[in-house]
């Protein structure tokens, strides 16, 4: 699972921080961003302002994004994995 936030939406309150501080940060300017590793992306509307969400985060990022008063955090689901084709059977 991956995720991102539209930074033109979020207020800044802040609230993501409180559920998910692993995840989500807030910067200088007040707004909210993703962090991958510790490492804020704060490329906003880039391919590189999503971040990877481990699966211990997966829930309080849910959390978040269900919360977030300015809807403004996006989540993505990875494909789930391709399961073999046995072409002999
Ligand atoms: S909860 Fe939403 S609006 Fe609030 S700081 Fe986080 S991303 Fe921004």
């Amino acid at each position: 699972m991956r995720v991102w936030i539209d930074q033109d939406l979020c207020t800044g309150d802040g609230i993501c921080i409180d559920h998910c501080s692993d995840v989500f940060v807030q910067l200088e300017d007040g707004i909210a961003y993703v962090a991958e590793a510790g490492q804020p992306l704060n490329d906003p509307g880039g391919s590189g302002s999503l971040a990877w969400v481990a699966p211990r985060n997966v829930a309080d990022v849910i959390h978040s994004a269900e919360t977030c008063p300015g809807e403004c955090i996006f989540i993505e689901l990875d494909d789930p994995p391709v399961e073999p084709v046995d072409e002999l059977a």
